[in-house]
């Protein structure tokens, strides 16, 4: 049985105090971690005191980007080893949103991948297709290589620890969700993609998430499929009151 990760994706909203605002709300009454991983991903000015905030509790805190470096002259980058250093667990990496606007590609994601591991922070992989592509009848095609590309070179170990949120990108933000089956069959793919080059036990332990306008009216649907094993939230992760609900439903 795999655990489920229901991860909040801030983006770039909520100021310092209503981020500690809603870590204060929330910690109290997440299900233990045995049961379900809560991870609220922040912006980065509000990492180290979220991880604060969250200390001792259930609630874990991740970032929405990182460079692959350790440091040097990279102005304007954060590092995986800086993320550690405060404490942060999980990253996501080529959400949709910065392939389009800030021109990350495959093999960035790939090496920040790599250096995910090397720091031991935990990955949230993101791939999808766009709206043309679905039309094409290339989604799977593409996710596909998006898969092959972003985890190339990994261990077994470190397959296994990787999560995949799969994110239509036509479904991000929009009020259109994947149905539910469609969302299971491209994550079902995703696990047989991985198979290709894992092992069967890596590619079974590894951990696919859906995204794309989650909320709690259809929560409990899609994490009810069997390929299902999370899912990466945006809107619906901003307040405090539907976050738990989310989180309720990985249990
Ligand atoms: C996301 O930001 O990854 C996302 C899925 O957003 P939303 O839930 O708002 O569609």
């Amino acid at each position: 049985m795999r655990k489920k990760v229901i991860a909040g994706n801030w983006k770039m909203n909520k100021l310092l105090n209503e981020a500690e605002d809603f870590v204060t709300d929330v910690k109290g009454d997440v299900p233990s971690f045995d049961q379900v991983e809560t991870v609220v991903v922040a912006p980065f000015t509000h990492l180290h005191p979220l991880v604060q905030k969250a200390a001792g509790s259930d609630v874990k805190i991740g970032a929405q980007n990182m460079y692959h470096e350790d440091n040097g002259a990279f102005t304007g980058e954060v590092s995986p080893e800086m993320l550690k250093d405060i404490g942060v667990d999980y990253v996501v990496l080529g959400h949709s949103e910065r392939r389009e606007l800030f021109a990350e590609t495959d093999e960035s994601v790939n090496k920040k991948v790599h250096a995910s591991f090397k720091h031991n922070l935990t990955p949230i992989v993101c791939v999808g297709e766009s709206d043309e592509q679905r039309e094409a009848d290339q989604a799977s095609e593409v996710v596909e290589a998006q898969v092959k590309k972003a985890l190339e070179g990994l261990t077994n170990e470190q397959v296994q620890d990787v999560i995949i949120a799969y994110e239509p990108i036509w479904a991000i933000g929009t009020g259109k969700t994947a149905t539910a089956e469609d969302a299971n069959a491209m994550c079902a793919h995703i696990r047989n993609v991985v198979k290709s080059f894992a092992n069967e036990e890596a590619a079974n332990q590894l951990r696919v998430q859906y995204g794309g306008s989650v909320k709690p009216a259809n929560v409990e649907e899609l994490l009810g499929q069997s390929d299902i094993d999370g899912a990466l939230v945006g809107g619906a992760s901003l307040k405090a009151d539907s976050f738990l609900q989310l989180v309720e439903a990985g249990k």
